[in-house]
């Protein structure tokens, strides 16, 4: 989503007359475009603000921006601002669309500080910077050909560690139409479409649901398409058989567990079991003998027992995911999670994230093996 975004202010300020460049040493503009899921993310971008804002080139004249999750935090702009005098630009999630003015603004020597809650729409010009086959603009995954296209924005979930809903706002689905103008321009490659829960699309417009849009887009294309990510409680049988039957469909599917622990799970608000889990792998891998799955876990969420989380070795070891993504649990004020009796100490969840990391590369250098 961030990669993305980023590719979508960087085509707005091309069209702008600007020029995009990854050395951050020559840049007239440094734009962070930032994350907040997780303490880590917020402290390292921090960091890297504050480097880029004590450096003194020269006596150069560098423009710097930040946007995105971290920004839309209530009062983080504000304190921002007061640490960093000389920042020029804070946007937030809803806003970017709004870039080039502010910067327009930072070169006449006027700052902006400009956070708004509700999703501000904007057109992003089509340029090489985000519909291209010229690798060096598309971080991602280098060498590929990789695109993305947002199906939705924001989500109304509200997993309790979660703080998405908090900085991205209410769950809008987009029409239609408007993804299937943004998907004729790919010709060739992987086209993601993007969402916090992919399975909760719904057009505007027609009504249609997620499995009639892969349908819909599917039909006169040579693109693959993939998505990110779906949430297991909405991946449905019929998902299931679409991915399967679909030849246009990539088989590598994401899908995050969090937890192999129902009591966990359920503390977490993600509205399935660790069963409800089971049975749908098992059903997809009955359809879909090729498919390759990843996951996200989260290590030591409040009052994670020792038993709680043997089942989520268990349910790794029993799944065979071919990668997984694995963080300790992070508070994040202003969620429930960040409020609930029995925190777990620092150390306890370095120590399982680390287990778990181990388990997983074993299962993942075991199916490898020729
Ligand atoms: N919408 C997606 C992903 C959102 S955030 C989904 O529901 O899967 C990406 C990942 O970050 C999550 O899957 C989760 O594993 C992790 N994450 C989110 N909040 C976290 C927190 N407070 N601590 C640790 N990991 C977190
Ligand atoms: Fe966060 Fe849950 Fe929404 Fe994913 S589905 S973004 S984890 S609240």
């Amino acid at each position: 989503m961030n990669v993305h975004e980023s590719d979508k202010i960087a085509a707005l300020l091309t069209s702008h007359g600007l020029t995009r460049t990854d050395d951050h040493e020559t840049a007239d503009i440094l734009i962070f475009n930032t994350c907040t899921v997780r303490n880590t993310a917020e402290e390292k971008i921090i960091s890297h603000i504050g480097l880029a804002h004590s450096q003194k080139r020269g006596g150069r004249r560098v423009t710097i921006a930040v946007v995105g999750c971290l920004s839309q935090r209530e009062g983080v702009a504000t304190s921002l601002m007061k640490k960093f005098p000389r920042l020029d630009i804070i946007l937030g999630t809803h806003n970017i669309g709004r870039i080039a003015t502010a910067v327009d603004n930072a070169t006449a020597g006027k700052k902006t500080l400009d956070i708004i809650t509700e999703r501000e729409d904007f057109t992003v010009p089509v340029t090489d910077t985000v519909r291209t086959d010229n690798t060096d603009l598309v971080t991602h995954k280098p060498g590929t050909d990789t695109h993305f296209i947002n199906i939705t924005y924001g989500c109304e979930n509200y997993c309790t560690y979660c703080i998405v809903p908090y900085v991205r706002g209410k769950l809008i689905s987009r029409p239609m139409s408007e993804i299937e103008s943004e998907f004729a321009e790919y010709k060739t490659g992987t086209v993601y479409l993007l969402g916090q829960n992919v399975n909760s699309y719904k057009c505007p417009e027609t009504n249609t649901d997620f499995v009639g849009l892969l349908r819909h887009l599917s039909r006169d294309t040579n693109v693959m398409l993939n998505f990110l990510s779906s949430h297991p409680r909405d991946f449905t049988n019929e998902l299931a058989a679409e991915i399967a039957s679909n030849p246009r469909i990539d088989k590598n599917i994401h899908l995050p567990i969090q937890s192999g622990s129902t009591r966990i799970l359920k503390l977490m608000n993600r509205g399935y079991t660790a069963d409800d889990f089971r049975a749908k792998i098992a059903n997809l891998r009955a359809l879909c003998v090729d498919v390759k799955l990843t996951t996200d876990i989260i290590c030591g969420f409040p009052s994670e027992t020792d038993d709680d989380f043997a089942e989520t070795m268990q349910l790794v070891r029993d799944i065979k995911f071919n990668a997984a993504f694995i963080f300790p649990y992070s508070r994040r004020s202003g969620t429930p999670a960040d409020k609930m009796p029995d925190q777990i100490p620092q150390k306890i969840k370095k120590e399982r994230t680390t287990k778990l990391i181990e388990l997983q590369r074993q299962i993942a250098n075991a199916k490898i093996q020729p």
